[in-house]
Order: structure tokens, then C-alpha cells, then sequence
């Protein structure tokens, strides 16, 4: 059975252990995932990998690392070597991945019920996303600031309805709101990277959605839009105002 799946594993074997490739097995077990291709993007917390299901529909797959950079160069490389703790760090280490790769899961979740233009999630297992590939042929949509947009002002004004839906409907702040977590595709913006979000009763979540808020402001305001005021934005963004001008 694995020979038939040989090339699949490759691309990931040589980047992630065995409990995540048992993980990759179960989705492809599942029938979730079909094929797996090429990474599209290698990040510094997960890689983003291309895939077909079954019925050849594409997938993006999002392999969060269970060792992150910071763990293998600090603490981690003390405790390793200690055969005390090789069940703290096989446990706590990967339990919080995977508790993050489930939170992700759980946001797309809740801005797909509320009709917000993102990534539709389909499965998660251990440290493993997969969700709808926003993009053709293996090709992602790019992300906003790699478009030189045709209306900005247009563009402006749907991104925003999008994190007011995302605030009032999902009842998520997005946290990490910027060019570089919204694509364009069909001429919408999609958000998405939303592990980091954060419900909106959270005790951070006012100083997110502010911060959110300033970063789009930003970014449109230095392509000539005329954007709201931030706090004015703020207010209607969270439903607490009907109308903008
Ligand atoms: P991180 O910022 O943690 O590296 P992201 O979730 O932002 O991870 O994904 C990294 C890149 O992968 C994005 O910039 C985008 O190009 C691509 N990507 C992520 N999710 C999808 C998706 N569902 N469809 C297509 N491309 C995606
Ligand atoms: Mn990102």
C-alpha cells in the first residue's frame, strides 16, 4: 500500500516526522486527500502543500512543523537529549500544534457559517489543514500585495464589508490582518491564515481588530484610496454603527 502512495510521501517525507506522515496516511485513508504535490509555500510555521482529492478537485494542504526554529535552537535542545522528558516533549510540544492546527480548522469553520469569503476547510488530523485551494492548476491566487489593482477604492470597500462580516457574523477578529493574508481571486478579496484569530470576546481582541484595522487603512491609503477614519472604521466594522459616512 505505501508503494502506491511512494510519491506522495516523498515530498513531505524529508521535511516532517513519522507521526505526520501517519497523519498525511489518514486523510489519504479517508479519502480526503488523493495526491500530494509540490510545497507552494514554506513558511517559518507550516508548510503549504498542493493536492487533488479524489473527485481531482485541488486542496491546499497546511503542514504546521511540530519543532519550530526557536524550540530546536532553545530549550528544546537541552531537554531532547535528557531521556527524562522525552514524553513532556513529544506531548506538550506537539499538543499545542496541534491544538493550533485545530483552532485554524475551527476559524475557517466559523467564517465559512457566516459567508465570508476564505478558504473552505474540509479536514484537519494531528498537525495537518487541508481546505479549498484558492487558486487554478497548482497555481495559488496572489496575495494582495502582489496585485496592482484595477479599482482600488472598489477593492477597499469589500475587504472591508469582509472583516465586518468576519467580526459580526463569525464573531472573529483576524489578528494578523495585512496585505500579505488577503489573495485576490475573481477580482474578491479572500482572507485567510486565520490561526492566530481570535474570538471577539476575547481580551485581545480590541486591540487586534484595531490593529487590523490600521494595517488595511495603511495599505489603501498609499494606493491613493480615501479611506475611514480608523476609529469610525472600528465602530461600523463591529456593528456598531449602520452607516460609514
Ligand atoms: P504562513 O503565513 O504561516 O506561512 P499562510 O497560511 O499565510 O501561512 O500560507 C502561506 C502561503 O501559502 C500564502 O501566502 C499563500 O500564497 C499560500 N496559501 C495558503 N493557503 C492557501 C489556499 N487555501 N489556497 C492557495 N494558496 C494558499
Ligand atoms: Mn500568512
Amino acid at each position: 500500500m505505501l508503494d502506491k502512495r511512494q510519491e506522495e510521501f516523498k515530498v513531505i517525507e524529508e521535511v516532517f516526522d513519522r507521526l505526520t506522515l501517519e497523519g498525511v496516511y489518514k486523510l489519504i485513508h479517508q479519502k480526503v486527500i488523493d495526491e500530494i504535490h509540490g510545497v507552494i509555500k514554506a513558511g517559518k510555521e507550516a508548510r503549504i502543500y498542493w493536492g487533488k482529492d479524489p473527485e481531482d478537485k485541488e486542496l491546499a494542504i497546511k503542514i504546521y512543523y511540530t519543532s519550530t526554529a526557536d524550540f530546536r535552537k532553545g530549550m528544546m535542545q537541552y531537554i531532547q537529549g535528557d531521556p527524562r522528558f522525552k514524553r513532556v516533549r513529544r506531548s506538550s510540544v506537539r499538543n499545542v500544534i496541534y491544538t493550533w492546527t485545530q483552532k485554524e480548522y475551527k476559524n475557517l469553520q466559523l467564517a465559512e457559517e457566516a459567508g465570508v469569503n476564505a478558504p473552505r476547510p474540509i479536514a484537519f488530523n494531528r498537525n495537518i489543514l487541508v481546505m479549498t485551494f484558492i487558486g487554478h492548476d497548482g497555481v495559488p491566487a496572489p496575495l494582495l500585495r502582489e496585485v496592482d489593482l484595477s479599482d482600488p477604492d472598489e477593492f477597499y470597500s469589500e475587504l472591508i464589508r469582509e472583516v465586518r462580516l468576519l467580526y459580526t457574523g463569525a464573531g472573529l477578529v483576524h489578528g494578523d490582518l495585512s496585505e500579505y493574508n488577503v489573495m485576490v481571486w475573481e477580482e474578491a478579496p479572500v482572507i485567510f491564515d486565520v490561526s492566530q484569530a481570535l474570538l471577539t470576546n476575547h481580551p485581545l481582541s480590541e486591540s487586534l481588530i484595531q490593529r487590523d484595522i490600521a494595517n488595511v487603512n495603511y495599505y489603501f491609503g498609499r494606493l491613493g484610496v480615501d479611506t475611514f477614519e480608523d476609529s469610525k472604521l472600528e465602530m461600523w466594522v463591529k456593528g456598531e454603527s449602520e452607516d460609514l459616512s
